[in-house]
């Protein structure tokens, strides 16, 4: 059978994060860490390996992109992380060159593969990427929304019980509830479709006896779009929460498991020749997104996804 190994370019706190969480997970059998400093690679694959044994069966080291050759994934997260104050997009610019030279360096080495997109700003590194390496949709995907439908999950969850941990982790657990759209302050939260055991957040709150109301959601909603800006200002990055996340997708990819998430991918949209990547829930399996997932939107919702797909468009033709 073939080895499950993944690549992952850019061996900083996310890619080792993600190493990390992937390797504590036992999915893989491989992970190979890949940096311009190839030095820093090294070193995290070593701290990561030396706590292999007993726990997992994860084989650990650092490389060159000769060793994506027979990778089952390629994770990306070469590019500087947002600075406090900074928004994801203005990293385009400069992590698009970052983002060239690993596709560039790939060249003879890419075999097709999955390529999961984690550098900022997502969206746009996702449609450049897919665009160097010539793969059709859904082959290089982003990471996009997934996070950030996390971080709503809890937000619910802290709303409706607050000050009570327990009970707003056993409540995430149980609420249905995504964001689409950009990775950014345009992401887009589906009120529309969120159920909390079941039920529409109204009428589980109404029987609980916890307020919910247009105040709620709007504080709700703010929370969530802050999340990242505010970790980044407590401490200086965002790095574990997005290491689980793509650990989650790793797991789905290797095991091709038809998982469903909202992830970033051309397949939202088919405007242009020049095509944005937008999150919305999809199904992950071995070859990527293999589908987008059954979900509605409401009129408010669409003109807003219309809007952030639109606004993308003109950013990745200016940059492209
Ligand atoms: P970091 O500075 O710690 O690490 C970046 C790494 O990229 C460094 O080790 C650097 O040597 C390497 N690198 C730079 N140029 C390279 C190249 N040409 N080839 C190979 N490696 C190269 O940054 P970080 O905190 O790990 O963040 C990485 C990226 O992940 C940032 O763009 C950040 O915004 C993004 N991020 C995304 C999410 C998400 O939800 N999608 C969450 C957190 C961070």
């Amino acid at each position: 059978m073939k080895n499950k190994k993944v690549a992952i370019v850019g061996a900083g706190f996310v890619g080792a994060s993600i190493a990390f969480s992937m390797m504590l997970d036992n999915t893989a059998d491989e992970i190979v860490l890949i940096d311009i400093d190839s030095n820093k690679a090294r070193g995290e694959a070593d701290d990561i390996a030396h706590g292999v044994e007993g726990i997992a069966n994860t084989a650990v080291y650092a490389g060159d992109y000769s060793e994506c050759r027979d990778s089952s994934l390629i994770i990306i997260t070469a590019g500087r992380g947002r600075q406090p104050g900074e928004s994801r997009l203005d990293l385009a610019a400069e992590n698009m060159k970052i983002i060239h030279s690993v596709t560039d360096s790939l060249g003879r080495y890419y075999n097709g593969c999955p390529v999961l997109m984690i550098s900022n700003p997502v969206d746009i590194l996702t449609a450049s990427a897919e665009h160097w390496l010539g793969q059709p949709g859904g082959v290089v995907f982003g990471s996009g929304c997934i996070l950030d439908s996390s971080r709503f999950r809890r937000c619910i969850a802290r709303a409706a019980f607050p000050g009570d941990h327990k009970s707003q982790s056993d409540c995430s657990r149980n609420i249905n509830a995504f964001v689409i759209g950009e990775h950014g302050d345009a992401q887009i939260p589906l009120w529309s479709s969120v159920t909390i055991s079941g039920k529409s957040p109204a009428e589980y709150c109404a029987e609980h006896d916890i307020i919910w109301n247009d105040d709620v959601r709007q504080s709700i909603y703010t929370e969530t779009k802050n999340m990242g800006a505010s970790i980044i200002k407590a401490k200086g990055r965002t790095n574990y929460g997005i290491a689980v996340c793509a650990s989650r997708i790793a797991r789905a990819v290797l095991n091709d498991e038809h998982f469903s998430a909202s992830v970033s991918s051309t397949l939202c949209s088919v405007t242009d020749n020049i095509r944005p990547s937008l999150s919305l829930p999809s199904v992950i399996g071995g070859k990527g997104i293999i589908s987008k997932a059954p979900v509605s939107l409401n009129t408010a919702e669409k003109e807003r996804f219309e809007k952030s797909a639109a606004e993308l468009t003109d950013m990745l033709k200016k940059l492209l």
